[in-house]
């Protein structure tokens, strides 16, 4: 079986390492956000490849959920004695090395697909990474105006609204900056037109998701095929994080019918909402979409693993042409 998913960094990992446990001979390709790469000291950061990169190739915090195992920060901590910045996002040892490992490739000429299975060659994910285009895309968050004489109206790269900001200040708009000249990276188009399905694992649906679908041709290609997702809200909140500051930028609500509804049937053919959401079934919104409810917290491998397999046996339902006569269907 080939299936292809749409992932952007920690929720895209769990729920990759739980799609590998359920279908251990499954070929997966999956594609990568890098509207979240960033440049710092100089060096191409891709925090979404690396979170899949390193949590299924054993080597991710599993306490954070991204970053290395086992690191340490003397190299961050000998820049800040320097003064050179920014001292906002954590960078450490481990880490840094794969960053200088990219960029010395980008130098060269790679391109960001050749670099990443360079990368991958180390790490042995298991899966086929890709990221979403080699070209440059920047996920750039617009602050919205306070008040008087409070700080807004310009905007930042999204790593600073999220890490040095927290979401704090409320945003006017997300952009993908490149994303409309960018094409998809080699092999993207191919891996979801020869999925036998496109699974949206329960990742950010405007920066990760969004971002990945804002490149040319990613989004007619994967809603050609059977697509399912898995609702990154549960009982109205995120889970983990702060996807809500992102959703409340784009208009769309923190409740998993608004962002099934936001997707839209054109792209999703099931959905599958946590217990706490089972009405999302009933949701006029929702009309052409199967939603299934069942327990989407990922607390281990093995409610990852049960939550992956509710999503293959959806898409194969589906496939097999039920269709929005599932039950639990809408309509
Ligand atoms: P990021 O790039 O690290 O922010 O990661 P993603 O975009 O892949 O996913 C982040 C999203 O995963 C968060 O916004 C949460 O809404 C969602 N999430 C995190 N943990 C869980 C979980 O246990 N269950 C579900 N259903 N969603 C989760
Ligand atoms: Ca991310």
């Amino acid at each position: 079986m080939r299936i292809t998913v749409l992932a952007g960094g920690v929720g895209g990992a769990r729920f990759l390492r739980g799609l590998k446990a359920a279908t251990p001979d499954a070929e997966i390709t999956v594609v990568g956000n890098t509207g979240d790469d960033i440049d710092l000291f100089g060096l191409h950061v891709s925090p979404d490849l690396d979170t899949v990169m390193y949590t299924l190739g054993g080597g991710i915090s599993e306490e954070q959920g991204w970053g290395r195992d086992g690191e340490t920060f003397t190299v961050l901590h000998e820049l800040a004695a320097y003064g050179a910045g920014p001292g906002w996002f954590g960078l450490g040892d481990r880490d840094f090395a794969t960053h200088i490992a990219r960029t010395s490739m980008l130098r060269e000429g790679v391109p960001l697909s050749a670099v990443t299975r360079a990368l991958c060659e180390r790490w042995q994910p298991g899966v086929t990474l890709l990221p979403m285009t080699d070209n440059r895309v920047e996920t750039r968050v617009t602050l919205a105006v306070k008040g008087e004489g409070e700080a807004g109206g310009g905007t930042v790269h999204f790593q600073e609204w999220w890490v040095r900001l927290h979401a704090e200040v409320p945003a006017a708009e997300i952009l993908f900056t490149g994303a409309g000249s960018a094409a998809p990276a080699p092999g993207v188009l191919e891996a979801i037109e020869a999925a036998d399905c496109v699974l949206l694992p329960p990742s950010n649906p405007v920066v990760s998701v969004g971002a990945i679908l804002a490149v040319p041709g990613i989004a007619e290609a994967v809603g050609a095929k059977t697509v399912v997702g898995v609702s990154p809200i549960i009982g109205g909140t995120p889970v983990r994080g702060m996807a809500d500051a992102c959703l409340a930028a784009i208009g769309v609500d923190t409740t998993a019918a608004a962002v099934a509804a936001h997707y839209g049937a054109g792209l999703l053919d099931g959905w599958l909402v946590d217990d706490q959401d089972k009405e999302a079934a009933d949701d006029p919104r929702l009309a052409g979409i199967t939603v299934r409810a069942l327990p989407l917290l990922m607390r281990d491998l093995a409610a990852s693993a049960e939550i992956a397999r509710a999503a293959l046996t959806l898409a194969a339902e589906l496939r097999s042409g039920g269709g929005g006569d599932e039950p639990g269907a809408p309509s």
